[in-house]
C-alpha cells in the first residue's frame, strides 16, 4: 500500500529525516483524496460512532482540566493553537481549545481531523489553504496553515477525535520530539475521558446531575441518549430490537403565544401524564424539546416484522393517548395535532442521536398530515440532508473565490412576432469536469440559510448591469432590459434598494431597465417585513415581477397592494397547458392580470401548443426553452437590429461576456 505525500506516521518521518529534510505536505489535495479511499468507511463506522458516544456520556471531566493541557502544549510548542477535536458523522466539534474556540462546528466533510481518523495515525499537513476541499481555519483573525493531528484512540482501538496544533506559518517544521509528544497527549487526553466512564461505571451510579426536563420531570435528551445507548448495546447480545418513538406535539409554538406560558407548560405536564401512565413495563419516556416526547421500546424480535408491527400498534396506542380527550388549557379545549415517528435500532441505526434524529423528523413529518399520523425515516431525505450538509464547505469557498457565474435566458414578446426583448439573469455554480452539475433551486436555499445569499445575489446584480449596458451599447440594443431574482433574505435588508440603485449608477445603467423578480413565497414567508423593502425598490425605480404566481398561498390582497408590473406564471401550470388542468389557472391569472392592468408572462414555454395558447388567451410575454434554454452572453447574437438566442438563431455576430 502506497502511503500518500500527505501521510507523516513516526516511520515517514525519520525516513524522511533520513533523506535531508524535505518540507511537509505538498501534494495534498491529491494524497487527502487517497486516505479518503483507502479509508473510506472509517468516519460513519457505527462502532467507531459508539465508542464515541459511550465516552462522551459519561466524560465529566472539568472544563479546566483541558484547557490547562491545550493551553500547555500551545504554549510549549509555540504554535498558534493547540485543540481537542471530537468528530462524528457529520460535524467536528471543538472539545477543548481557547475559551472563542469552543463553539465551533465544522461539517466532517471538510475538516482536516477526519483524515487523521479515517488513517488512524498523525497526520501532517504542510498549508492547509492549499487543500480545497478543507475549510478554511482562522484563529485570531490568522489563517491557519500548518497543521499536525494525532487520533484519539480508544482502549477498543476506534479513533474518535484528534488533538491538533495549528500554526499561522507555511510549512511549520514539526519536529519527531513534538510529534512524539503530541501522541502521548493524545493518550493522555482519551485515558482521562475514559478513566471518567470507568470510574462511574464502577461506582454503578447514575451521574451526579440527571438531564431532567424541569416542567415534565422527564428525562431530557441527554439522559435519554445515555439510556438508549444502553438499551441499544445490551439488547444487541440478546437479539431485541429497540423502538424509539418520538411524538410530536405540533404548533406548540401557538398555543403558548395564545395562551401563555404557564398554559403551555400545564399542557406538557398533562401530556406526560397521559403518556406515563400508559407505559408499558421496560419502556422508558423522556421529553427532549418543548413539543417531543420520546418513549424507547425495547422488543423480542421474531426476525419475521413481529416487531415493526408491535411498534405499530405502540404507536397507534400513543396517538391515541393524546388524541383520545381534549386538554383544558386556559380555559379553552385543546385537541393538539400530534403525530408518531417510529426508528427501529439496529435496523435504521445503532447509533442513539441518529435514532432520535430519525424518530424527531419522521414524527414531525407525520404530524404535518392529516390521515397517516405514524411515520418512518425517509432515507431518501436523510441521504439528501446529508449530501446538503456536505455542500456547505465548498458553497462557503466558492463564495469567498467567486466561483459563480451567470447565465441568461431570453424573454420574448408575443405581441412582436416573438422577438426577445429580455432576459432573465440565472446564477450557475460550475463544477469541475465529471461532477454533476448542482442546480440554483439546490444551493440557493442552501446559501440562504448559510447567510451567504447577499454576497451571492450581489454578485448576480453587478454582472447583469454590466451585461445589459454591454448589449444596450450594440445596435438595436437600447430598448433590452434584464430580470434578476432577489432571494428572501435579501428583501430582509432596509437598504436593499439604496444598494441596487447606487450599483445600477456605478454600471450606468438605467433601473427601469432591471426587473426584480420576487417570488410569491417570499411574500408568504415573510410577509410584513419584506413589504417596505419592495415599496423602497419600486420607488427608486425598479420594476418589480411577481415570480413562479400560483405556486404561493399569499393572500391575493397583499400581492395587488404592492406595486408589482409583471405577473410570471409558474411554469407547472403552462405545461399542464392547453389540455390539462393548468389550463383554467393559465386563462384566469391572464385575465387577473389585464384586470389589475399588469403585464404578463408565461413562463416554461417548450412547444408551439404552450405558445399558441398563451396568445390566445392575450399574453404580453413567453419565457422557455422554445425560445432558449440559459446560456452564456456570449452565446447570444445581435440580428437585425434584435438580440437574439444565438443557439437557436444562427446568425449574426455573438456577443461577449463581460
Ligand atoms: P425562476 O426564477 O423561476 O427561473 C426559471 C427557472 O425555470 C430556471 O431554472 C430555468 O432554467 C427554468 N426554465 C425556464 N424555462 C424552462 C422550460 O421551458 N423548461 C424547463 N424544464 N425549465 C425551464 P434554474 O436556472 O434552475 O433556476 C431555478 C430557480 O433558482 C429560479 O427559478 C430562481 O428561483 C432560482 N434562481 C436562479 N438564479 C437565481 C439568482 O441569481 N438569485 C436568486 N435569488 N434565485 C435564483
Ligand atoms: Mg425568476
Ligand atoms: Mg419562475
Amino acid at each position: 500500500m502506497t502511503q500518500p505525500s500527505i501521510y507523516r506516521s513516526q516511520t515517514a518521518q525519520r525516513e524522511r529525516d533520513r533523506q535531508g529534510g524535505l518540507a511537509w505536505g505538498g501534494r495534498s489535495v491529491a494524497a487527502l483524496d487517497e486516505i479518503r479511499e483507502l479509508y473510506c468507511d472509517v468516519v460513519e463506522c457505527e462502532e467507531r460512532l459508539r465508542a464515541l458516544q459511550r465516552v462522551v456520556a459519561i466524560d465529566n471531566t472539568p472544563p479546566s482540566v483541558w484547557r490547562t493541557l491545550t493551553d500547555g502544549l500551545r504554549t510549549s510548542l509555540d504554535v498558534s493553537a493547540a485543540r481537542v477535536h471530537l468528530l462524528d458523522d457529520t460535524q467536528q466539534r471543538v472539545k477543548a481549545g481557547l475559551a472563542d474556540e469552543l463553539s465551533g462546528m465544522t461539517p466532517v466533510e471538510s475538516s482536516a481531523c477526519q483524515y487523521a481518523i479515517r488513517q488512524n495515525d498523525i497526520l501532517v499537513i504542510g498549508d492547509l489553504t492549499a487543500c480545497d476541499e478543507l475549510e478554511p481555519v482562522i484563529v485570531g483573525g490568522e489563517t491557519m496553515r500548518s497543521y499536525a493531528g494525532a487520533p484519539l484512540v480508544t482502549t477498543d482501538g476506534h479513533a474518535i477525535g484528534v488533538v491538533c496544533l495549528l500554526d499561522a506559518r507555511d510549512h511549520r517544521e514539526f519536529s519527531n520530539a513534538e510529534l512524539e509528544l503530541l501522541k502521548i497527549m493524545a493518550r493522555v487526553v482519551v485515558s482521562i475521558m475514559e478513566e471518567g466512564t470507568q470510574a462511574d461505571t464502577d461506582r454503578h451510579k447514575p451521574p451526579a446531575t440527571l438531564d431532567r426536563d424541569p416542567v415534565t420531570g422527564l428525562l431530557g435528551r441527554q439522559e435519554l441518549l445515555g439510556r438508549l445507548h444502553q438499551l441499544v448495546d445490551a439488547d444487541q447480545a440478546v437479539r431485541r430490537v429497540v423502538g424509539v418513538l418520538a411524538v410530536h406535539v405540533r404548533r406548540m409554538d401557538r398555543i403558548t403565544h395564545a395562551h401563555g406560558w404557564a398554559a403551555a407548560n400545564q399542557l406538557r405536564w398533562d401530556i406526560s401524564e397521559r403518556l406515563r401512565a400508559g407505559l408499558g413495563n421496560e419502556e422508558v419516556l423522556g421529553h427532549t424539546d418543548d413539543r417531543t416526547f420520546v418513549v424507547i421500546t425495547p422488543v423480542d424480535s421474531d426476525g419475521d416484522g413481529g416487531a415493526d408491527h408491535w411498534l405499530n400498534v405502540r404507536a397507534r396506542d400513543l396517538l391515541a393517548l393524546i388524541r383520545g380527550e381534549a386538554f383544558a388549557v386556559g380555559g379553552d379545549r385543546v385537541q393538539p395535532e400530534v403525530g408518531v415517528g417510529v426508528a427501529i435500532a439496529p435496523r435504521d441505526s445503532e447509533y442513539a442521536p441518529n435514532l432520535m434524529a430519525m424518530a424527531d423528523e419522521a414524527a414531525a413529518e407525520a404530524a404535518s398530515r392529516y390521515l397517516d399520523r405514524i411515520g418512518n425515516p425517509n432515507y431518501d431525505d436523510i441521504a439528501s440532508k446529508r449530501r446538503l450538509l456536505a455542500l456547505e464547505g465548498p458553497l462557503r469557498r466558492a463564495v469567498a473565490r467567486g466561483d459563480f457565474c451567470v447565465h441568461y435566458q431570453p424573454i420574448v414578446d408575443l405581441s412582436r412576432d416573438g422577438r426577445v426583448v429580455g432576459a432573465e439573469a440565472l446564477v450557475r455554480w460550475p463544477q469541475p469536469d465529471g461532477e454533476e452539475p448542482i442546480g440554483p433551486d439546490v444551493f440557493i436555499p442552501l446559501a440562504e440559510e448559510l447567510g451567504l445569499m447577499d454576497a451571492i445575489g450581489r454578485y448576480v446584480f453587478e454582472t447583469s448591469c454590466r451585461q445589459l449596458r454591454h448589449w444596450q451599447s450594440q445596435p438595436g440594443g437600447s430598448g433590452l432590459w434584464v430580470s434578476v431574482n432577489v432571494s428572501p433574505s435579501q428583501l430582509s435588508d432596509p437598504n436593499l434598494a439604496s444598494r441596487f440603485a447606487e450599483i445600477a449608477r456605478e454600471e450606468r445603467v438605467s433601473p427601469a431597465d432591471l426587473k426584480l423578480e420576487i417570488t410569491e413565497g417570499v411574500i408568504d414567508e415573510r410577509g410584513g417585513t419584506a413589504t417596505p423593502v419592495i415599496h423602497e425598490l419600486a420607488r427608486v425605480g425598479f420594476p418589480l415581477a411577481l415570480d413562479d404566481f400560483g405556486t404561493g398561498h399569499s393572500s391575493l390582497a397583499r400581492v395587488i397592494s404592492l406595486p408589482f408590473q409583471l405577473l410570471k406564471v409558474d411554469r407547472s401550470f403552462v405545461w399542464d397547458s392547453p389540455n390539462g388542468a393548468g389550463a383554467g389557472v393559465v386563462s384566469s391569472l391572464s385575465q387577473l392580470a389585464g384586470y389589475l392592468q399588469l403585464a404578463s408572462l408565461g413562463e416554461g414555454v417548450e412547444t408551439k401548443e404552450h405558445e399558441a395558447f398563451l396568445c390566445r388567451c392575450g399574453y404580453t410575454y413567453a419565457q422557455g426553452y422554445r425560445y432558449g434554454k440559459p446560456i452564456p452572453a456570449h452565446e447570444f447574437a445581435f440580428g437585425t437590429n434584435n438580440l437574439l438566442a444565438f443557439q437557436h438563431r444562427q446568425g449574426g455576430s455573438p456577443t461577449s461576456d463581460v
